[in-house]
């Protein structure tokens, strides 16, 4: 994979020129060959780190790439090195006189700011001084989606009339990947990364959540430290002077809508990405999970014919029939809460173990995760999450490291649960 890049007046511009060793992959193609990302006006290409542009680039083409990428601009040797270690490709080439980059001093963190729920909880554990950076997407005028942003920009503006520093940046980098997203699913850290020397930036938070950074909404608990994600691209980010800050790795979603729900941020939050800037949709997935959640954390029951509209939506039901279920230590927790008489819901309450499973652990604080955190940043975001949450206790840490649905899946229970749930999906009308 060959890279190019030009920039004027603050607008990048990238050019990817796939070469004969560049395999094509099943799971996620290659859309556009060429993106664009719009700086400020004054952002200065000269002044960024070419280790950092060369992360950034990466960000958008690793997946698509062979073993060798090759860039206009050379890489420090320990940046080609601990790629090459952590990936078995290469970047290219190597400028010997080249040093990593080291954050300015003064510094302050960074957070890649979505307006969902879990990123408002991060930015309420950070310092005030944070910068907020949002990826908005451009969307092409051909194109037709059903993302709205919406709700995310008046957040932004919001959070900006408060005197918060906050970057709107726009691109399409999401179009080279199809189907459209992130094709490396931190790739909206790319605007902050290119930000890093011009908004004087020391680590990148971002809201991962527990569910995600321990797998406890997947199939295992994995030690995040221990996991790829973090060996490949945490050390990579590290190494370009913007180690990893995850502030809510600790903190499961239901901790994250607890923290923003007791906040002035809660009428801004807004994990939904398909409504209007005053209404969610509610019809996609994340409107079922967070707003049921939301129930239950109000204490209040959904009624019958809510339930009975969301399970005749088919996207929902299709969801609900996979295994693991996305985000399944959420649908446990809500259905644990779940004490009325609507027949799938009872099926759902069974599949998930909402009747057996401990869920309270979902509430609190891992303490373990501080140390996805740089060391700066320890005391000031701890001292923060524990005005908001209680803390595992070693009982509660042990459930939360023992979540293992590989396990689950081998027993006839599991097998019992499954089916009786589908059938109860199948049978219930649809819309
Ligand atoms: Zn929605």
């Amino acid at each position: 994979m060959q890279i190019e890049y030009r920039c004027t007046k603050g607008l990048l511009k990238f050019h990817f020129r796939l070469q004969h060793d560049d395999l094509p992959r099943s799971d996620m193609k290659m859309g556009e060959t060429s993106c664009e990302i719009h700086l400020p006006p004054d952002w200065d290409i000269e002044k960024v780190h070419p280790d950092v542009l060369a992360l950034a680039s990466l960000l958008i083409i690793y997946p698509f790439a062979g073993p060798r990428i090759l860039l206009p601009q050379g890489v420090s040797q320990r940046f080609h090195d601990l790629f090459r270690r952590t990936t078995k490709k290469e970047i290219l080439p190597v400028d010997p006189n080249l040093t990593p980059r080291q954050a300015p001093h003064p510094s302050v963190p960074a957070l890649a700011y979505s307006g969902g729920v879990d990123s408002t909880a991060a930015l309420l554990l950070m310092p005030a001084n944070s910068c907020i950076v949002f990826l908005e997407r451009i969307i092409p005028l051909h194109q037709k989606t059903m993302y709205n942003k919406e709700a995310a920009l008046l957040a932004c503006n919001t959070l900006r009339n408060e005197g918060r520093n906050v970057f709107i940046i726009k691109s399409n980098l999401e179009y080279v990947r199809e189907p459209v997203g992130f094709p490396v699913d931190i790739a909206n850290a790319v605007p902050a990364l290119l930000l890093s020397d011009y908004a004087g930036l020391d680590s990148i938070a971002w809201g991962t959540v527990m569910d995600s950074a321990y797998q406890v909404g997947h199939l295992k608990f994995a030690d995040y430290k221990q996991r790829l994600h973090f060996n490949r691209w945490g050390k990579l980010f590290e190494l370009a002077g913007m180690p990893f800050n995850q502030v809510t790795g600790g903190i499961c979603e239901v901790g994250t809508s607890i923290i923003v729900k007791n906040s002035a941020y809660r009428t801004i939050a807004r994990s939904c990405m398909r409504g209007t800037a005053n209404k969610p949709c509610a019809t996609c997935w994340k409107c079922f999970r967070k707003g049921l959640l939301d129930g239950v954390l109000e204490q209040s029951t959904p009624s019958y014919s809510e339930l009975d509209r969301w399970f005749s939506l088919p996207h929902i039901k299709k969801t609900l029939n996979q295994f693991p279920i996305h985000s399944e230590n959420i649908i446990a927790y809500i259905s644990a809460h779940y004490d009325g008489h609507h027949p799938v819901m009872k099926k759902l309450k069974k599949r998930t173990r909402g009747d057996t499973l401990p869920v309270k652990w979902m509430e609190k604080w891992y303490r373990p995760s501080i140390h996805l955190l740089p060391e700066k940043y320890r005391g000031f975001v701890e001292k923060q999450i524990t005005k908001h949450l209680n803390v595992m206790n070693s009982e509660e840490e042990q459930q939360a490291e023992s979540w293992n649905l590989e396990t689950y899946r081998t027993t006839d229970e599991f097998q019992k649960y499954a089916a009786e749930l589908r059938t109860a999906l199948d049978t219930h009308p649809s819309f």
